[in-house]
């Protein structure tokens, strides 16, 4: 691993900022990191909006719209349904859409807004934080922004991270930054604690087919390295797995590079899941995408609607990741995103028995290999039904 990781470039070709919104710091800050970039204001939002939505997403994807949220910027992982177990991970919703163009990207379908869309408000979500600890006694919640974009494919233009670091730091839950990324060099220090940033793997050859404009492997694995160097913790998402040809070798070079670059005891998760999209997407791969792969497996509709690899390959497939995480991995917390009990029962030899376990899963893994985060010892009548 001799090669510098490459620097940030931030592929913005447009601004368009609300007129409401202009004077606020972030938007301020925003403009000011990118002057050459044309701006311009926006005095009608609906006229703004209706021409807007007809944008190509290509266009839409290197196109920055500032603007308030209104409305709670913390909400529950919006699970796709009870067949499938859920994490019950919060959701920071401080920005969507990224520059990042992975084939399989559920937004190009999920958000009908093709911008990328940055709430200049989202310093408020700090007043959300601790009544939301607080209404849940005794339990450790987690949470991030990587469920709706990318967390640092904008972060050195918006450093909206240190603003979620300063709310979150020494509390009683964990800050995920989640990223397909290099970008760790503008990131602050911290004091080793609840903030971890998160890589979501693939084989380097996949990343080059399906994940354009995202890090390369071994420019991941070194940022993963520096971030802990800076005091962050980190975790790894296998996710999505890609049934793709020569995919057994390759998940096996990838686990063994991994292993062999980062220390086990830095880990708090790793999530495994399969490629799942709705049907819809197949359309929009093969129009934006032709030279993609992604979509020429087998497949079925699950019971949430989404196009998934046929129960029999996923167990397959998630067998020989998690047999090669765990020969060489014994203590990391593993789960399964999105997964069906039967996959998990067949994989891992049991399953939690719903959302609420898990939950409390990741709090018993969790207090016992980080005792410095001085956690609430982890109880399970805490984790009840709900959120
Ligand atoms: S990084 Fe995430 S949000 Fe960005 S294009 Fe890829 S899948 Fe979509």
């Amino acid at each position: 691993m001799k090669a510098m990781i490459p620097k940030f470039k931030p592929q913005i070709e447009h601004i368009y900022v609300d007129a409401d919104v202009q004077e606020t710091p972030l938007a301020k800050r925003i403009l000011k990191a990118l002057p050459k970039i044309p701006a311009t204001i926006v005095t009608d939002r609906e006229r703004f909006l209706k021409k807007a939505a007809g944008l190509p997403l290509s266009t839409g994807k290197k196109t920055l719209w500032l603007t308030f949220f209104k409305g709670a910027f913390l909400k529950p992982c919006p699970a796709t349904g009870p067949d499938y177990l859920c994490c019950r991970y919060w959701v920071i919703n401080a920005q969507t859409h990224c520059p990042l163009e992975c084939t399989y990207c559920i937004l190009q379908q999920y958000l009908t807004l093709p911008l990328i869309t940055v709430y200049v408000n989202m310093g408020n979500v700090s007043a959300e934080i601790d009544p939301l600890i607080a209404a849940h006694p005794g339990r450790l919640l987690r949470m991030g922004t990587g469920e709706l974009t990318d967390s640092l494919a904008l972060d050195p233009v918006t450093h909206m991270n240190e603003n979620l670091l300063r709310a979150t730091s020494g509390k009683k839950m964990l800050l995920e930054i989640k990223t397909k990324t290099s970008f760790v060099k503008h990131l602050p220090r911290v004091p080793k604690g609840n903030a971890l940033v998160s890589w979501s793997l693939n084989p380097d050859s996949f990343i080059r087919t399906e994940e354009h404009k995202s890090a390369r492997l071994e420019d991941r694995l070194k940022a993963a390295l520096e971030a802990l160097k800076k005091g962050y913790r980190l975790g790894f998402h296998f996710d999505p797995l890609l049934m793709l040809p020569g995919w057994e070798k390759k998940y096996g070079e990838l686990i063994r590079e991994l292993t062999r670059s980062v220390p086990e005891t830095e880990v708090l998760w790793i999530s495994l899941g399969s490629l799942r999209f709705h049907p819809s997407l197949k359309r929009t791969v093969s129009e934006r995408f032709p030279k993609s792969l992604i979509t020429t497996a087998e497949f079925v509709k699950g019971l949430d609607g989404k196009m998934r690899y046929f129960r029999p390959a996923r167990t397959e497939i998630y067998r020989k990741v998690y047999a090669l995480l765990r020969e060489r991995w014994k203590d990391v917390f593993i789960y399964f995103c999105m997964e069906n009990k039967a996959v998990w029962q067949d994989v891992m030899g049991f399953s939690p028995e719903d959302n609420s376990h898990l939950d409390y899963l990741f709090h018993k893994n969790i207090a016992r290999r980080f005792r410095d985060l001085d956690l609430p010892a982890p109880q399970r009548k805490n984790y009840t039904a709900g959120n």
